[in-house]
């Protein structure tokens, strides 16, 4: 199917790297988007892949001086078109790690970014509480300092790779010298006494997913990503970023919906003639095609905005994750559509594509949040 979004090199190059990688994921990828832990052979070949080195710093094992989100960007498109799993365990590489890419210090970036970009230590971001989603402000995990030490106690749920990452990026609320309370980030290796898993539920669509308990770890102040209460600065520099990067996931699985849609309505006949040759199902195909092409210029845009300042782009980023996380919804659901009964099989590629396109529209900013802040960027635009 025509891909309306010509790239300039390396990007045509790392596109194509991506699809062959994608590729030969292929066979593995159904049972692996079934599992709830990693999946070795999907894990084996990434790392043969070379792929995660996209995801830290060139003068730690990366590819690029800094993290290019396009690059980014077009690895998860093509791995979502195959494996959810697998563009889960690559994205994770990059977003557990973005906070020590632009906030660490010499030491933690020495000790954990080489490991990442080889993929032998997996990272993992814990941000969301029981009672905090969307509304980080409210979470309740505190850090307490005790002269060069820290300790974390709380409680993060819903965090990917917990369980399977060599360290996790934790923000903890942390009651400053001032007597204000702030926001603070740390590294926390796995195997930190006190800190431990626990499952998460199961998903309708499983992803590498747990909770994780901190009982009073205690991490040297040296563990600190930036200073005392300024943790979310890192925090938001790694949505910024991401947040694209699932606009790019949302774009691969909506292509591959098509494409399946697509190949049964040229197929199947129904009163005499092929279903695509049926107005109303033509219809559906073009406009799911519509959405795919649109979504992915406006993502390809916006991961090279955000490649040049990803602070001063924030609402590209976030109109791009809205706006190709919701088509990425409405495709799937036409193809189901168009599929007749067939889209509805328990197991097939689409049934798989329906239920994974989902949580994409919830988590790193659900769609109402982003709107929110969208919307307020627009007004202060005009006023
Ligand atoms: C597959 C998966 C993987 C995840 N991995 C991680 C991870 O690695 N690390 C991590 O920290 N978290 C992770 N999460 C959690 C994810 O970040 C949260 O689900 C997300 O932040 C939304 O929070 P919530 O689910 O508590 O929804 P809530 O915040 O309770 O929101 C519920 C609904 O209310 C809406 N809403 C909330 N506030 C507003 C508002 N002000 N205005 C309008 N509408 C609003 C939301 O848009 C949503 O529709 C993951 C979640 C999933 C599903």
């Amino acid at each position: 199917m025509t891909v309306l979004a010509r790239l300039e090199e390396p990007y045509e190059a790392i596109r194509e790297e991506a699809r062959t990688v994608a590729a030969e994921l292929e066979p593995l990828a159904e049972a692996a988007d079934a599992r709830s832990d990693v999946d070795p052979g999907v894990l084996a070949v990434l790392r043969k892949s070379g792929l995660t080195r996209y995801t830290v710093p060139a003068a730690y094992g990366g590819a690029f001086p800094a993290v290019d989100p396009l690059a980014v960007c077009l690895v998860r498109e093509q791995l979502m078109a195959v494996s959810s799993h697998a563009d889960s365990l690559f994205a994770l590489q990059g977003i557990g790690s973005f906070a020590l890419s632009v906030a660490g210090t010499e030491a933690q970036r020495r000790t954990w970014l080489p490991g990442v970009a080889t993929g032998e230590v997996l990272a993992a971001l814990a941000l969301t509480e029981p009672v905090a989603g969307s509304d980080l402000k409210g979470i309740t995990t505190t850090a307490t300092a005790t002269g060069d030490a820290v300790v974390l106690n709380g409680h993060k749920s819903f965090i990917s790779n917990a369980g399977a990452a060599g360290f996790y990026t934790v923000l903890a609320k942390e009651v400053l010298p001032t007597g204000e309370a702030g926001l603070s980030a740390f590294v926390v290796p796995a195997g930190s006494p006190g800190l431990s898993t626990a499952p998460a539920p199961e998903l309708i669509a499983p992803h590498v997913l747990g909770d994780l308990v901190l009982n009073g770890v205690t991490v040297d102040d040296a563990a600190r990503l930036g200073q005392p209460g300024h943790g979310i600065g890192p925090v938001l520099a790694t949505l910024a970023v991401f947040r694209i990067s699932v606009a790019a996931a949302a774009v691969g699985l909506a292509q591959r919906a098509l494409e399946e849609a697509a190949r049964h309505a040229a197929r199947r006949e129904q009163f005499g003639r092929p279903l695509v040759r049926l107005g109303p199902v033509a219809g559906h195909l073009a406009d799911a095609w519509a959405d795919v092409a649109s979504t992915r210029l406006l993502t390809y845009e916006a991961a090279r905005l955000a490649g040049e300042d990803p602070r001063a782009h924030l609402e590209h980023s976030s109109l791009a994750k809205l706006a190709a996380t919701e088509a990425c919804s409405r495709v799937v659901d036409r193809c189901v559509q168009v599929m007749g009964r067939w889209g509805l099989v328990a197991g097939s590629r689409i049934e798989r594509c329906y239920r994974q396109a989902r949580a994409m529209r919830i988590y790193e900013g659900a769609s109402e949040v982003i709107r929110l802040g969208v919307a307020r960027q627009l007004a202060s635009e005009v006023a």
